[in-house]
């Protein structure tokens, strides 16, 4: 990348992190179980609720155990249960309907990060009911109070119930666009490792490495603060000593429960000190290919790392400490490459492949342009690089033509 270019890009991130400190982030308050959310509804004076989550979680019985809860201690309950994957405005305008017929007070996302999604947008309609989702679309156009919004993720790893973002389909224009502003952070996260017992092993491998991609990217980037720092790490830690445990056997709660706390703490990193190239790598890939989100992180992230080269060794020293892999007097290079070759072990036990499969190589060029244009310049990556730059990942994660 040229000079002028870079030095746009960096300032452009150095105004975003100087207003982090006066911006009004915040995490959301941990439940721990399902069980203690109509104590939390009743303690709020809330006796109305809306749970919104899709068809495959409420069938296979796990919002069972909550809507029980909810009809014992006599707390209204309305169930949308139609989100799909990327909801759609029509989605959310139905759910809406249901919230407002039903006065609810308050709104649950279960299941996903479209489900949290969804429930978030429905939220931010009513807090504005004089705009549609597409005038809401962008960065700052909310700017009311949402109703009360509880997350339980079904997954660990999309960080959804920590973030200011919910993205929304248009089907008709397929225009995909996200909703992004203080009020969508939901006010709970429930961290209740039951509802993800029954994920398939896939998925926990490659939501558990998609937290961990966020935990990295946001760690070496240059818009870190102390806390968020913090946050990366112990995410990183917990990652390393649970996600194997939970991939080969899904009864682990213990083990679930801590993804699902590095999940949390991977996601509050992330919202303040943002993603890099390999989300910018993996959103145009999933886009253009609907290859699913978490793996391809999983497969990018090393190429992505070694590109940076020695600039993040020691932010990968840090990291490679967090995981348990370094000590702290050794050499950062060597430390630096530990780290890496950890997540590509890491990625083999899971059965992650090094490739992702199905890139048209006559397409790179343009996907590389796709991907610069969405990190630059507001990702705060460790070194900058342009479309010329970014085209050798997509070369080097795709499969040779045999
Ligand atoms: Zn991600």
């Amino acid at each position: 990348m040229n000079i002028a270019q870079q030095l746009f890009c960096r300032a452009f991130q150095f105004g975003f992190k100087v207003a982090i400190p006066v911006l009004p982030y915040r995490n959301p308050d941990i439940l721990n179980a399902v069980d203690e959310i109509p104590e939390l509804l009743h303690k709020k004076g809330i006796t109305s609720v809306l749970l919104v989550t899709d068809q495959s979680i409420r069938s296979l019985g796990l919002t069972k155990h909550l809507e029980e809860i909810l009809e014992q201690e006599d707390i209204d309950l309305t169930v949308y249960d139609k989100v799909e994957a990327n909801p759609t405005v029509a989605q959310v305008e139905e759910a809406r309907r249901l919230y407002i017929e039903n006065d609810a007070q308050a709104l649950i996302g279960f299941g996903g990060g479209s489900s949290m999604d969804c429930a978030k947008a429905v939220g931010v309609l009513i807090a504005r009911p004089d705009k549609n989702l597409e005038q809401l679309g962008g960065i700052l156009k909310v700017w009311k109070k949402t109703p009360l919004m509880i997350a339980v993720p079904t997954t660990a790893g999309t960080g959804s119930e920590t973030t200011v973002a919910a993205v929304i389909v248009d089907p008709e224009t397929k225009h995909k666009y996200a909703v992004m502003d203080f009020p969508l952070i939901p006010d709970y996260a429930v961290l209740d490792p039951e509802v993800t017992r029954s994920l398939p092993p896939s998925i926990t491998a490659g939501t558990g490495m998609d937290a961990l991609t966020h935990a990295v990217e946001a760690y070496i980037g240059n818009s870190t603060t102390k806390q968020t720092r913090r946050e990366s790490l112990r995410a990183v830690r917990l990652i390393f000593h649970n996600l194997e445990r939970a991939y080969r056997n899904g009864d682990d709660m213990k083990a679930r429960r801590n993804m699902l706390r590095a999940a949390y703490l991977a996601g509050c990193a992330f919202t303040v000190s943002y993603v890099g190239y390999v989300h910018a790598v993996a959103h145009t890939l999933g886009g253009r290919y609907n290859v699913p989100h978490g793996q391809t992180c999983a497969t990018v992230l090393p190429y992505v790392l070694e590109g940076y080269g020695a600039k993040i060794y020691p932010q990968l020293k840090a990291l490679s400490i967090a995981a348990g892999l370094s000590e702290m007097d050794e050499d950062e290079a060597l430390a630096a490459r530990k780290f890496i070759q950890a997540v590509k072990d890491l990625n083999a036990k899971l059965k992650i492949p090094d490739k992702v499969n199905g890139i048209k190589r006559e397409e790179i060029p343009l996907l590389a342009k796709l991907a610069a244009k969405e990190a630059n310049p507001v990702y705060p990556v460790p070194v900058l690089m342009d479309e010329r730059e970014l085209k050798r990942f997509f070369y080097d994660i795709s499969e040779v033509d045999s």
